[in-house]
């Protein structure tokens, strides 16, 4: 299944998911992936390293797995800047060969420990490569709050508008807890001719670690409302679950009553923090 037909038909929700770290045995996203099928979702897209850890043949194997036993669409994510274009047609070649339909098209992350491969500079590049190597689904991302790299939010959109007329289908954003950052871009990636469907990425916070991670490095600004919640139960782990899921849930009501394309959830391979989203807003998205 092509995930551009359902923007048509539906308000899309879907799952992300990454391959277990080498020290961790399979079986753990397996369990996880069977959990995450009773709750049907759309599709569930599958992270590809950047390079260096060499986990992108997993990747591959995880998403033949959704389709093929779970009876699920995947999508595979294809980061390519430290990557040339043999190996990046070898992916191709097998992910075509396993049936996979649907790619999101990434640059990756500049690592400084890894000399870029100078193939590809940007994701558009990757676009136009894969297009002319088959009849792919092909999604891009996009960054409500602007990409790092990029000095304003104007350049980034006008970038992404490179993207989009390079033969992206659809968006998925980087995660953000202040929706009305994400009605702004959305309002200001249509004016620069951007009409393919967005989905929002919601990331639930749900333990410790990742208020940490989240303050330190992610670029999304955090509210106050979400500051205070984190602050109430940061040191006791069931309330924080709790009040992390209700503040997703919160913020995708909010989106879906103002006409979103489409959720992307960032499980963090968590099957019960999916599920218990999933069970709030099926009514929601469904309506
Ligand atoms: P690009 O679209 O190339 O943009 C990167 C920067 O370059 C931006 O500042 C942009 O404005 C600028 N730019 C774009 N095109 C041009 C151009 N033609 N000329 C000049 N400047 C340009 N990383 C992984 O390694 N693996 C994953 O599985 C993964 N999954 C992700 C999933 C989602 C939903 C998102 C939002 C991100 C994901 N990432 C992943 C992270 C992503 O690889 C990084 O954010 C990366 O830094 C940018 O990738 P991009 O495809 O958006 O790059």
């Amino acid at each position: 299944m092509r995930i551009r037909e359902l923007f048509d038909k539906k308000t899309v929700f879907s799952f992300e998911v990454f391959p277990p770290k080498k020290t961790s045995s399979i079986d753990v996203i397996y369990n996880t992936l069977e959990q995450l099928r009773d709750l049907s979702p759309d599709f569930i897209s599958v992270t590809y390293s950047a390079g260096g850890s060499g986990n992108g043949h997993l990747s591959c194997e995880i998403a033949s797995k959704i389709k093929d036993e779970y009876g699920i669409t995947p999508m595979i994510h294809l980061p390519c800047i430290n990557y040339d274009k043999a190996e990046i047609s070898a992916v191709l070649d097998e992910i075509k060969s396993r049936g996979i339909e649907n790619i999101l098209a990434l640059r990756g992350d500049i690592n400084p420990d890894i000399e870029p491969k100078n193939d590809f500079r940007n994701a558009d590049e990757l676009v136009r490569f894969i297009k002319s190597k088959g009849d792919f689904d092909i999604a891009g991302a996009c960054y409500p709050e602007c990409h790092a790299d990029s000095d304003s939010l104007v350049e980034d959109i006008l970038n992404l508008r490179k993207k989009v007329d390079a033969g992206v289908d659809h968006l998925i954003s980087q995660l953000f807890f202040d929706n009305s950052a994400f009605y702004e871009f959305r309002e200001k990636a249509a004016i620069a001719g951007i009409n393919v469907p967005i989905e929002a990425g919601i990331m639930p916070v749900v333990n410790k670690n990742q208020i940490e991670r989240m303050v330190s490095t992610c670029g999304a600004s955090l509210p106050q409302k979400f500051v205070k919640i984190m602050q109430r139960y940061e040191h006791n782990p069931e309330a924080l679950r709790d009040a992390g899921i209700a503040y997703a849930v919160n913020q995708i009501v909010d989106l879906v009553a103002n006409g979103v394309d489409g959720i992307h959830l960032y499980t963090m391979n968590n099957a019960y923090v999916a599920a218990k989203i999933s069970e709030a807003v099926s009514g929601i998205i469904g309506a």
